[in-house]
């Protein structure tokens, strides 16, 4: 038996948390989790998971407007908005049941109720006060916007996966991943759909070939961008509507805006300074690669620690800790080559460094496009065209990052992150037999460098895959 009742206090029962505290039971730790509200945190509850129930119904549109060129007549079809939430909202209860009987099953016990430390081995919870040897913040993160006049009018990713009713025109303001998928959900949904960028271009960070063939394929779907564009006010008028205000002085009208701006740790009102816990200046905690705070036996992983705030990193940051403390194993989480997608219509999934990263690290880098419009539409008549990247080293032949806008892009680059993560070479990735017919199958038979200096892609347009 240790010096405490717990060898672990997890607080936080999102992805992260949850993932932690049932490897250190699993490992023969007693371990309390802290949860003010229901099980499952962002991801379950109020992100991807939701999200991507409704990108399914979004993509239901696509597969009925294409539908007519493989001889189907679907006339008069139509989304009842209210009917995809409730079903929604039902499978989300089911899983937040089932995190709940997992945490049971391993021999974590839920503590109820908002959590405060202490001191660095003492959490207070409703009233009550736990001790634990190790504490592992996981408490997430939630939308921020701009104190800008008006901004109580606005929602955020929380309350647009509730929506009731479809809203006629929806103003998405933001460029980010969710405004991506956002826009593409409410646009596939039948919504008109404004996105409001103060850059010219989405999903800053990642690949500008990819960002600039994305935003011309939600275009071409009816999105709406406006660039370069800064909203200075909003109003609701007597009607209900909104009237946005922007930095050019023109007015927008919406029935619903939505914010996505970005995230923020949540790492307030918890006594983490009080006890000696240091924050970035963002707000998040302070970590090293262990994931250690500036307190010895205090933890922090996912977005509460603010490093690349993506679902599958939790998890892998929070099963590395419990490793690290209970197996007699430690390891550090390896956070290079980390897949990422961003559930748009169409989707994009990368793996490894974009072409600007790689030449800003690298002497000397070839790049691979190809740009083709996929088998299917050939009959679909859709005018959409697919398109995939390889960034490789030139010197070492090495691939050093897969990029893919089109369909099922989250589902293939999922495969080549295993290669890029074992080192492989362009000429292992071409010496790999295909499956025909694929879209997949291009990313092996790339054989044409792009000369330097041109970008776009290389149109192939044979209609294979
Ligand atoms: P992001 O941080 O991805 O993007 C924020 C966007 O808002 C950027 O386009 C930014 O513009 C813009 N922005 C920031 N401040 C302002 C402002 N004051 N006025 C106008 N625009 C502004 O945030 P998201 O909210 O989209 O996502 C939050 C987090 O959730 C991300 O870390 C993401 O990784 C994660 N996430 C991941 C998903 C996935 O893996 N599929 C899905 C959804 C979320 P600029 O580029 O100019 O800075």
């Amino acid at each position: 038996m240790g010096r405490y009742q717990f060898d672990l206090i997890t607080i936080g029962a999102g992805s992260g948390g949850i993932a932690a505290s049932r490897r250190a039971a699993a490992h023969g730790a007693r371990v309390a989790i802290c949860e003010a509200g229901r099980v499952g945190g962002t991801c379950v509850l109020r992100g991807c998971v939701p999200k991507k129930l409704l990108v399914y119904g979004a993509q239901v549109r696509e597969e009925i407007d294409d539908a007519v060129g493989f001889g189907w007549s679907i006339a008069g079809a139509r989304c009842d908005l209210a009917a995809l939430i409730s079903n929604k909202d039902q499978e989300i209860a089911r899983l937040s049941r089932l995190y709940e009987r997992l945490l049971h099953d391993a021999g974590v016990e839920i503590v109820r109720g908002h959590a405060r430390l202490l001191d660095p081995h003492t959490v207070e919870v409703a009233g009550r006060c736990i001790q634990g040897e190790y504490i592992l913040l996981a408490t997430g993160s939630s939308p921020t916007r701009p104190a800008i006049p008006g901004i109580e009018h606005v929602i955020s990713s929380d309350e647009a996966l509730d929506l009731q009713t479809l809203p006629r025109h929806l103003v998405i303001v933001g460029g980010g991943y969710i405004a991506a998928e956002f826009a593409s959900i409410f646009r596939g949904l039948g919504a008109e759909v404004t996105v409001v960028l103060r850059g010219n271009l989405l999903l800053r960070g990642l690949d500008q070939d990819l960002r600039s063939h994305l935003q011309k394929a939600m275009e071409q779907r009816g999105v709406r961008f406006l660039c370069d564009t800064v909203v200075c006010s909003i109003e609701r008028e007597p009607d209900g509507r909104l009237s946005l205000l922007t930095n050019a002085g023109e007015i927008l009208e919406a029935d619903v805006v939505l914010y996505a701006t970005g995230r923020a740790p949540h790492t307030a009102g918890m006594g983490l300074q009080e006890v000696g816990v240091r924050l970035t200046p963002r707000g998040g905690v302070l970590v090293d690669a262990w994931s250690r705070s500036s307190v010895e036996n205090i933890y922090a992983v996912g977005d509460c620690s603010d490093r690349t705030n993506l679902t599958p990193v939790a998890i892998a940051q929070g099963r590395a800790v419990a490793d690290s403390l209970f197996s007699g194993t430690p390891r550090v989480f390896d956070p290079t080559a980390v897949p990422t997608a961003v559930f748009s219509l169409p989707p994009l999934a990368s793996v490894g460094l974009s072409e600007e990263s790689a030449r800003a690290r690298h002497r000397a880098v070839d790049v691979y496009l190809s740009s083709f419009r996929p088998l299917k539409h050939a009959l679909s008549g859709r005018d959409e065209h697919t398109l995939m990247k390889l960034v490789v080293d030139g010197e070492t032949d090495r691939v050093l990052g897969c990029h893919m806008v089109g369909a099922d892009a989250p589902e293939i680059i999922q495969g080549l992150a295993v290669a890029l993560s074992c080192g492989a070479t362009k000429a292992q990735l071409d010496a790999t037999v295909g499956i025909h017919p694929t879209a997949a199958e291009e990313f092996l038979t790339m054989r044409q460098k792009r000369p330097p200096h041109s970008p776009g892609g290389a149109e192939r347009g044979d209609g294979s895959g």
